[in-house]
């Protein structure tokens, strides 16, 4: 069959990558502006139990593509055996969430078939003549640019942490097609040895859904803890912006922004942070934002929910004691 929209899941160890069903909700947007059909496919191996999860979608199909070369993720791989699916289903739009996998493999494949790819769109519509647009951010936030696709698809893109709502995906029940790819071992040129991280704690904060994070505001290292307790009672994960992860004071895996990470959590409490641009760009998708800040003309409340003017060593303490009374 020929699918009009192909979005790639990704899954690890039977675990889904969260953004995965983002991608999934702009695939069936897409689908229905394009007035056609929006499919998934997910790669591994032993994948069974994935793969009828997503049948529960409304989708034209699921296609599990298992293969022992695919136990782990390996760029060439993933490239072969999504070229060989692209030949047979001849999707006109191939959608991706920008994860640091997808980085990788993503422009390899799209190389291999001569096609373009954007790579960490914002968002996706069709121009008048039924032509595909991508929106992309340039400047670290401040321009966003139209990019046409022109050509005969399959076009390549990755969406953004947060650019759709993985809530939004429509429930509904697709048939499951296994996929088996012809992949020789000697074509896969990497051995993917045990998985580490760099830094000693583990945080991923693309996935939180609470997120209070603070910034310049705080003054000094001793005074960490105040936000620390407020994300404790929160349930919350603690990230920064770079002036606090620059001077050690928080992990530098917990910085926000353009030369951090991206994050799309339902709440997002910046205390202390002015939103400085290269900030903004990080944590723009989030649901809500809540601001904390003594100058009521801090960029920040710009783009916050809810804004509380006042010193966030008078707020803060407050706000984490209702929280806890509340819980
Ligand atoms: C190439 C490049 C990449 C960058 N990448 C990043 C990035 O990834 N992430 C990032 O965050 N930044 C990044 N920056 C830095 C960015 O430009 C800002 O300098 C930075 O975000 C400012 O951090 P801040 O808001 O914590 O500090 P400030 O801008 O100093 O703001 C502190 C805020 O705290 C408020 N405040 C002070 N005291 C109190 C109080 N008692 N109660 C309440 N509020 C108070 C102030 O009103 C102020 O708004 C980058 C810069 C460059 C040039």
């Amino acid at each position: 069959m020929n699918a009009t929209v192909l979005a790639v899941m990704e899954q690890r160890g039977g675990a889904w990558n969260p953004m995965s069903f983002e991608t999934l909700a702009a695939a069936q947007q897409l689908a229905t502006e394009l007035g056609g059909t929006a499919t998934a496919v997910v790669l591994g191996r032993g994948i069974e139990a994935v793969a009828a999860e997503l049948a529960g979608r409304q989708l034209a199909a699921v296609y599990a593509i298992e293969h022992d070369l695919l136990a782990s993720y390996t760029p060439d791989g993933y490239a072969l055996a999504l070229e060989q699916l692209i030949a047979q289903v001849k999707p006109r739009v191939v959608l991706f969430p920008h994860t640091y996998q997808v980085r990788d493999f993503m422009p390899k494949l799209a190389t291999r078939l001569g096609k373009a790819a954007v790579s960490d769109a914002i968002a996706l519509r069709v121009a008048e003549g039924g032509q595909l647009v991508a929106v992309r951010q340039l400047f670290q936030g401040k321009v966003n640019a139209d990019l046409r696709f022109t050509g005969d698809g399959p076009h390549f893109a990755s969406l953004q942490a947060g650019a759709y709502r993985a809530e939004r995906v429509a429930e509904g029940s697709a048939p499951v097609e296994k996929f088996v790819p012809v992949i020789e071992g000697p074509q896969v040129r990497t051995r993917p040895l045990e998985l580490f991280r760099s830094g000693e704690r583990v945080v991923d904060l693309g996935a939180a859904e609470i997120i209070v994070s603070v910034g310049r505001g705080i003054q000094e290292a001793g005074n960490i803890p105040l936000v620390e307790q407020l994300a404790a009672a929160l349930g919350a994960e603690l990230a920064a912006s770079r002036p606090i992860c620059d001077a050690g004071w928080l992990p530098m895996e917990r910085q926000v922004g353009s030369s951090g990470q991206t994050v799309a959590p339902k709440l997002y409490l910046a205390v202390g942070i002015s939103g400085a641009i290269q900030h903004l760009v990080g944590m723009k998708g989030s649901r809500t934002v809540v601001a904390i800040n003594k100058d009521p003309n801090a960029p920040i409340f710009e783009v916050a929910d809810y804004g509380i003017v006042g010193d966030l060593f008078q707020v803060v303490p407050e706000l984490t004691e209702a929280i806890k009374k509340a819980k």
